[in-house]
């Protein structure tokens, strides 16, 4: 899952791709396109098949569907798959682990602690892992426990499988507590003082010179932030009524997303002992009851469903005053 759309960034866009059949990327690389498109998906998860010398690596199986799974075997014509490799547990990445393990054996790969009760990986990564021709990179922020992993493809390319972190065509969401802007920012720092060629993230095309992009989607959250702090320096708010008035999404899913964002922003401050949090509203503006209703029994996150998003609407933020 993912995004929250900014028309002031520069972000690819990419024609609809066919789904369910295997697309070239680059040599020894390509991907299949899940049947999952939505506002937080984009055209569907990429799972990436990775031809490597003993078999077939495939990095994020996809969401939970029989049809996907057939798709990755047919994909693969009878090479075996050798691994599945996770960036990170939110469902629209590792949903088909399940049957695609009982259909190839394949052992999983993922951050040692992962973030999804029902997922325990048969081999636990850690920074600097290594797996087939990957190396993992920690990278939270959207997820704790968000995987990049660095590979060189046939052609010499430095390329980096970004995930949900970087995605070429929208900012990520990050949702508190999982989610850490903290984090956040100190994973966009660490792919800044990197040298990749490309971006292979979880969600839209291809991505060359992606540090431009990095440095965009760190310099548009400080913008954000400083918008924040200019907020609060008038006024204390509640996360529901600072999202209402920073962000102006038509859609539910994306103002329910764009609450989520703030709150991670006003944590932030708060570690920084800029802001400080004061008792909650006794109930939520009428806009999250309405927002509420219509995201109720839907996967906001498609990692799941966000038990404190009424309360965290509530809750309410003021700058800390100068010691
Ligand atoms: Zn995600």
């Amino acid at each position: 899952m993912t995004a929250v759309h900014d028309a002031a960034m520069a972000f690819l866009e990419e024609p609809e791709p066919p789904r369910g059949v295997p697309l070239n990327v680059l040599p020894g690389i390509r991907r299949v396109v899940a049947e999952n498109p939505g506002v937080m998906t984009y055209h569907g998860t990429n799972t990436y098949l990775i031809d490597e010398p003993d078999g077939v690596t495939v990095i994020d199986p996809g969401p939970d569907s029989d049809k996907h799974v057939q798709d990755l075997l047919a994909a693969v014509a009878g090479r075996p798959i050798k691994r599945q490799v996770l960036t990170h547990t939110h469902g629209d990445h590792c949903g088909a682990v399940p049957a695609l393990s009982e259909a190839t054996g394949a052992p999983v790969y993922g951050y040692r602690y992962s973030a999804h009760p029902g997922l325990r990986p048969d081999f636990p990564l850690d920074d600097g892992s290594r797996v087939g021709g990957l190396t993992a990179l920690h990278t939270p922020g959207h997820a704790a426990d968000h995987l990049c992993y660095e590979y060189y493809a046939e052609n010499g390319q430095k390329v980096l499988f970004s995930g949900d972190h970087v995605m070429p065509w929208s900012s990520s969401i990050v949702s508190p507590p999982d989610g850490d802007m903290l984090e956040y920012y100190r994973s966009l720092e660490r792919l800044l003082a990197r040298d990749d060629d490309v971006y292979l993230s979880a969600h839209g095309p291809l991505l060359a010179e992606p540090r431009k992009l990095v440095a965009d989607l760190l310099a548009h959250r400080q913008y954000r932030e400083r918008t924040i702090m200019a907020e609060l320096a008038r006024q204390d708010w509640s996360v529901a009524a600072l999202a209402a008035r920073l962000y102006h999404k038509a859609d539910p899913f994306l103002q329910g997303a764009a609450q989520r964002n703030v709150l991670a922003h006003l944590l932030k401050l708060k570690a920084e002992g800029v802001a400080e949090e004061h008792a909650p509203e006794a109930e939520p503006p009428a806009e999250t009851l309405a927002l509420l209703k219509s995201l109720s029994g839907v996967d906001m996150e498609s990692g799941g469903e966000i038990p404190s998003f009424y309360s965290d609407s509530m809750r309410r933020f003021g700058l800390r005053p100068a010691a």
